[in-house]
């Protein structure tokens, strides 16, 4: 009897262990995952790393209640590739994207398949540009190739589904349809990616008349002579050279007698493009764009700009379009941020802000990505989760993109790859400290002679003060910035006799990583 009864506990005990897991929806150890990514969104434009330019409240928010890291950067500045490296957690020459011409192989491991084994929903809306279907989500609705500003034709889960509205919106509605519908008993992650501030920056409506009247100053380089640079001179990314139509929005018989501007690829048929997307938009859009546009047309005419004026009245046109683009993205990121509390799941949700590169707004004369300079090898990254990391955080280590993925499995519970090259930031997060963090982070570009832009092929160290830097084309060549002294990188210091120790120390430092992250040649 008694031994019936021992038993009988025993199996009560067991059912209640077990209605217990069963009953719980996942362990309260697994965060929920909201990676919010924008395309081309530079650090000069958010106010909370300083911005002169623009208010970004909503993108701050984050950075008041969570993380912000000063020193995060990419490890190959250019879309395609920095999505692979996001997805894998390593560099391009292993997940195989070096360039935007490179496919992605969907059946390697990635982040969101990780995520899904350890027990996760996992879905995807907006901009995807890898050109194979995403694999590893439970639901992927994706922008096609570069997608477009206005009335997107996206791809659901395999079939095309066209939207009406500014594709910033439509993307934020598909977030908030996603979260909504998500299966409530799995932790979830949102990868939420937005094609805007990307070029050819079109504003919505509502922001045409930010900075209308005002002129936004010149970055201080600007008019850099790219002295000591043969690599900076060759590039073709001069706001100067910008598309009359495809940047400028101008018709062509506004400028007429003027060139159309070589644009970053003399090749590509500029005029037919913009005629295209001005094709998309439907008559109330169309109308709303004539509305502004035909004034700034209209200027463009009576004031026949030329010489420096004609640049100058260029960058002005870019950088406005470009930080109106902006608004859009921080706005509608308030209204995902609402809708986590609205729903509870603040707390218990890692925010991630980032981009896929940084980009120039104006410095050296240039909008685009792709050199190891400070402008686009920066990109922003800001992280909330109240749970476990402080707010109003600075992290001044250097992170990289390449650490995303890790950090996400660590603070997930899931195991993290031996041969994911990243580093998890979770002890930085948490604790404003890590043991052995790298000194030096290294980076590669490799898109040329075809692609946009010209930029010749690099790869190099940055450490905390120095950056070197080997075009490996024929003439190649090398170049050294001292950052704490010229933070702008306009002076080439490679070559001169009083930095040769430490270049022979930096190249050291550089093959090492090279051994390190499997790139040898
Ligand atoms: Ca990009």
């Amino acid at each position: 009897m008694k031994i019936a009864t021992t038993l009988f506990r025993y199996f009560v005990l067991i059912l209640i262990a077990l209605a217990t897991v069963s009953s719980t929806p996942f362990s309260p150890q697994q965060p929920n995952i909201l990676f919010i990514m924008s395309d081309d969104h530079a650090q000069q434009a958010i106010s909370s790393y300083g911005s002169q330019l623009i208010t970004t409240p909503h993108i701050d928010r984050l950075a008041k209640e969570g993380a912000l890291f000063e020193n995060s950067f990419v490890t190959n500045s250019i879309c395609a590739p920095s999505r692979a490296v996001l997805l894998t957690g390593k560099y391009s020459h292993l997940n195989g994207v070096r360039d935007n011409r490179d496919t992605f192989d969907g059946a390697q491991p990635t982040l969101p398949k990780l995520l899904q084994q350890a027990g996760y929903y996992t879905a995807i809306v907006g901009k995807w540009h890898l050109k194979t279907e995403p694999t590893g989500f439970d639901y992927w609705n994706v922008l096609i190739g570069q997608g477009q500003y206005y009335n997107p034709r996206m791809i659901e889960m395999g079939d095309t589904v066209k939207y009406e509205g500014y594709t910033t919106t439509v993307t934020t509605d598909l977030a908030l349809k996603t979260l909504q519908a998500r299966p409530k008993d799995k932790p979830f992650c949102l990868l939420y990616q937005h094609k805007a501030p990307h070029r050819n920056f079109m504003p919505e409506p509502s922001y045409f008349s930010a900075w209308e009247k005002d002129t936004l100053p010149l970055p201080a380089t600007f008019y850099d002579d790219y002295e000591g640079r043969p690599a900076a001179a060759e590039a073709d990314m001069r706001v100067a050279d910008m598309y009359m139509g495809f940047d400028m929005k101008l018709m062509p018989e506004d400028y007429e007698g003027y060139p159309e501007g070589s644009g970053g690829n003399a090749e590509f048929d500029v005029g037919e493009s913009w005629s295209n997307t001005l094709a998309g938009l439907n008559p109330e859009q169309r109308s709303a764009w004539s509305q502004h546009y035909d004034k700034v047309r209209q200027q463009f005419r009576a004031e026949q700009p030329k010489g420096r004026a004609l640049t100058e009245w260029k960058f002005q046109r870019y950088i406005k379009d470009y930080l109106r683009s902006v608004l859009s993205v921080d706005a509608q990121i308030g209204r995902v941020l609402a809708y986590l509390d609205e729903a509870g799941l603040s707390d218990n949700t890692i925010v991630v802000y980032t981009s896929d590169q940084g980009f120039y707004l104006g410095e050296h004369g240039w909008y685009d990505k792709r050199f190891m300079y400070e402008p686009s090898l920066r990109t922003p990254l800001l992280i909330r989760y109240p749970k476990a990391i402080q707010a109003g955080r600075r992290i001044s280590q250097m992170a990289l993109n390449l650490d995303l993925p890790p950090t996400l499995l660590d603070f997930a519970g899931a195991p993290i790859p031996e041969d994911m090259q990243g580093l998890s930031l979770k002890p930085l997060l948490e604790s404003g400290k890590a043991r052995r963090w790298r000194k030096a982070i290294y980076y590669r570009y490799y898109e040329y002679p075809h692609g946009w832009h010209k930029v010749r092929p690099h790869y190099g160290i940055r450490t905390e003060r120095y950056k070197l830097i080997h075009f490996e084309n024929e003439p190649g060549y090398w170049e050294l910035y001292d950052l704490a002294e010229d933070p702008d990188e306009l002076n080439n210091l490679y070559g001169q006799p009083k930095y040769e120790k430490r270049v022979r120390q930096l190249n050291r430092q550089l093959q090492e990583l090279r051994r390190q992250y499997r790139d040898g040649r």
